[in-house]
C-alpha cells in the first residue's frame, strides 16, 4: 500500500547561513590590489575571501562564503 504522506524535512542542524559570521584573519596577503585576507569563522567551518584596498576602509568580500568540510 503506497502512502501519500510526505516526510517533513529533517531540520535538526542550523544552518551556517543563519548565523552572523565571526570571521578570523588565518593569513593576510599585500598585492597590488590590496591587502587580501584569508578569513574563516570560529563558529562553522565557513571561509571568505576579502580586500582590503585601503588601511582604513572594511574589508570587502572577494569571494563567497565557502563551506569547508568538517575534519574527522
Ligand atoms: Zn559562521
Amino acid at each position: 500500500m503506497a502512502s501519500t504522506d510526505t516526510l517533513p524535512l529533517p531540520r535538526l542542524a542550523p544552518s551556517p547561513e543563519v548565523h552572523e559570521h565571526a570571521w578570523l584573519v588565518e593569513s593576510r596577503h599585500a598585492t597590488s590590489d590590496g591587502t587580501v585576507l584569508y578569513v574563516r569563522c570560529t563558529e562553522c567551518p565557513a571561509r571568505r575571501v576579502d580586500l582590503v584596498d585601503r588601511p582604513q576602509s572594511p574589508p570587502a568580500a572577494l569571494s563567497r562564503t565557502v563551506l569547508t568540510p568538517s575534519e574527522r
